[in-house]
C-alpha cells in the first residue's frame, strides 16, 4: 500500500456512497447518540498511532521475517468504504452485494486451481478455520478414518485432529522434504484424508502431490491440499518460474485452502475453502429461527461453519481482483513473478558472497539460511563454525542486531530444525544441541525484487561484525 495515498483514495470514493447513507432518515454512519466532539477522536487515534509505531516495520523491504505484507491500497480502502455499512457475510439478509461479491471471488478461485463450478466454497476469516472446515468434512466422509499430514505440516492440522476427535498420522519427512511413503503405505488402510501442504509455512516447500494424489487415488483416500500460504504461486504453473509438477494436479484435489491475507494483497480476516464436490453442502444443514429470509437462494452461512463474517473481507478481495485478477499473463501472476525472483536472486547472492549457507534452493519464496563463520573474542581472525550450537548462537545474534539497527537494519525470522535432520546435509558439523537454530527469510513482498542486494549487504556486514566466546 501506499500509505500516503490511501487515505486520499477514501476520501475520492466516498461521495457516491454518502449520498446514498444519507438519503435514509439519521443516515451517516455514526449514530447521533454516540457522537463525540472531533478533537476527542483526534487524540485518542492520535494515541492510536503513538502505540501503532511500535511496530515492526513489516511495510519495508528491509523487513523480510514473518510471513506478514500490508494490503494494498484498494484492499484497504474497499475494506473501510464498506466497513461504513459493515455487512455481514452469513446471510444475504446481512449483505445480499458483499455475498454476491463473496461468490464471485470463489468462482474465480475455482477456475483458478482447475475445480468444475458449481463446487461449494466460501471465504472464512482464516487459514485457520478454513482447514478446520475440510478436516470436519473429512471426518463426516471417513468417520471411522484418521488423517494423514506431514511433519512439515502447519501445526494447525495436529490441533484440529484434537478438537474434531481424529487421529494422525504424522508422515516423516526427510533433510529435503520428501515423505516416507512407507509409513504412507502402511497406515493407509486407517486414513481417510491426506493433507498435501503446497506450500509449507517453514521452508516454503510444495509437497509432492504429482506423486502422492495418484497413490492417494488408487487407495480411495481424499486429498486435502493447505495451500493456505503458497495457493496464490498456482499463477506461476506455467510460465517456468516454478516447478508445475505438483501444481498440475491440484484440479483432483477433493478440497483446498488459500488465504488472500496471505499473499493475496488482503488484510487479515481472508482465508478461503473450496471443495470439489458441492453435495458436501449436507454436512452444513441447519435451520435457524432468525436468519434466513430474503431469499430462497442458497445463504453463505448455510455452507459454512462461522457465523458473523466481515462482509467488507469480500468487498476488499472483490475489488483487488477486479484489478489484479487471477488470469495467466494479469497482474496478480506479475507480483508472484517478482517474490519468486526476490527469493532466487536472493538465494543465488547469499550463496556467492560466502558468509551464509542456504538449507535449500528456495522452490517458492522462503530462503531458510545460517552463518557460516564467526569471530573469537579477542581474536580478528574469523574461524568456520564447527557446532550447531555455535550456529544458533550467531543466528540468533544476526537475527537480534538486525533489529536494533532499526531503519538501518534489517529484520528477519528465526528457524529450529531437529540437528538429526541438520547432519544428514551438514554431517561435519558437531550436534551438541538437539536442535539447531537458522534465519528464515520470507519475500513475500514484490518490492523485495528491488532490495536483494540491500538485504544480502546488510546481512553480510552483521555476519562479519558477530563476536561471541564458543
Ligand atoms: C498460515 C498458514 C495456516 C494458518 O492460517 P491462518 O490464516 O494463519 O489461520 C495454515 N496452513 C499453512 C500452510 C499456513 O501457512
Amino acid at each position: 500500500m501506499k500509505h500516503d495515498e490511501a487515505p486520499d483514495l477514501l476520501t475520492k470514493v466516498y461521495p457516491k456512497l454518502g449520498s446514498w447513507l444519507r438519503s435514509f432518515p439519521a443516515g451517516t454512519s455514526v449514530d447521533p447518540a454516540a457522537r463525540i466532539p472531533a478533537d476527542i477522536v483526534v487524540k485518542a487515534l492520535n494515541e492510536l498511532a503513538e502505540r501503532l509505531t511500535g511496530n515492526f516495520p513489516f511495510h519495508s523491504d528491509i523487513y523480510a521475517g514473518q510471513m506478514l505484507k500490508p494490503p494494498h491500497e484498494i484492499a484497504w480502502a474497499a475494506y473501510a468504504l464498506t466497513s461504513l455499512i459493515n455487512p455481514n457475510n452469513h446471510a444475504l439478509d446481512g449483505g445480499p452485494p458483499t455475498s454476491e461479491m463473496e461468490k464471485e471471488v470463489i468462482s474465480q478461485f475455482f477456475s483458478m486451481f482447475g475445480f468444475d463450478d458449481p463446487g461449494l466454497g466460501h471465504l472464512t476469516s482464516s487459514g485457520t478455520i478454513a482447514n478446520l472446515e475440510a478436516l470436519w468434512v473429512a471426518r463426516h466422509l471417513h468417520p471411522q478414518k484418521g488423517i494423514a499430514f506431514s511433519s512439515q505440516a502447519h501445526y494447525t492440522h495436529h490441533r484440529m485432529c484434537e478438537v474434531l476427535g481424529l487421529t494422525c498420522f504424522v508422515i516423516p519427512t526427510d533433510e529435503h522434504g520428501m515423505w516416507d511413503m512407507d509409513y504412507l503405505h502402511q497406515h493407509i488402510a486407517e486414513i481417510g484424508t491426506v493433507v498435501v501442504t503446497m506450500g509449507t509455512t517453514g521452508m516454503g516447500r510444495v509437497e509432492a502431490l504429482h506423486h502422492i494424489q495418484p497413490y492417494c487415488e488408487a487407495k480411495n483416500v481424499r486429498i486435502h491440499l493447505d495451500a493456505a500460504y503458497g495457493g496464490y504461486y498456482k499463477l506461476l504453473e506455467e510460465n517456468g518460474d516454478i516447478e508445475a509438477g505438483p501444481w498440475s494436479y491440484t484440479a483432483k484435489a477433493d478440497s483446498i485452502v488459500i488465504d488472500p491475507h496471505k499473499h493475496g494483497l488482503q488484510p487479515y480476516g481472508c482465508g478461503c475453502i473450496l471443495f470439489r464436490d458441492p453435495t458436501v453442502g449436507r454436512f452444513y444443514k441447519h435451520d435457524s429461527p432468525y436468519t434466513y429470509f430474503s431469499s430462497d437462494e442458497l445463504h453463505l452461512g448455510e455452507i459454512s461453519l462461522e457465523c458473523s463474517r466481515a462482509g467488507a473481507a469480500a468487498a476488499a478481495l472483490w475489488t483487488t481482483l477486479k484489478v489484479f485478477g487471477l488470469n495467466p499473463g494479469g497482474e496478480m501472476q506479475a507480483l508472484l513473478s517478482l517474490c519468486r525472483q526476490a527469493a532466487v536472486d536472493f538465494y543465488g547472492k547469499i550463496t556467492r558472497d560466502g558468509n551464509f549457507d542456504v538449507l535449500e534452493q528456495p522452490e517458492l519464496d522462503i530462503v531458510v539460511y545460517f552463518p557460516v563463520r564467526q569471530l573469537l573474542t579477542g581474536d580478528a581472525q574469523q574461524s568456520t563454525i564447527k557446532r550447531v550450537s555455535g550456529i544458533s548462537a550467531a543466528s540468533e545474534a544476526i537475527f537480534r542486531r538486525g533489529m536494533e539497527k532499526g531503519p538501518d537494519g534489517v529484520f528477519v525470522s528465526l528457524y529450529k530444525i531437529p540437528s538429526s535432520v541438520f547432519a544428514k546435509k551438514y554431517p561435519d558439523i558437531e550436534t551438541d544441541a538437539d536442535s539447531v537454530t537458522v534465519l528464515r527469510s520470507v519475500l513475500m513482498k514484490p518490492g523485495h525484487n528491488g532490495a536483494v542486494d540491500m538485504l544480502v549487504g546488510r546481512l553480510n556486514d552483521l555476519a562479519g561484525g558477530i563476536k561471541y566466546q564458543t
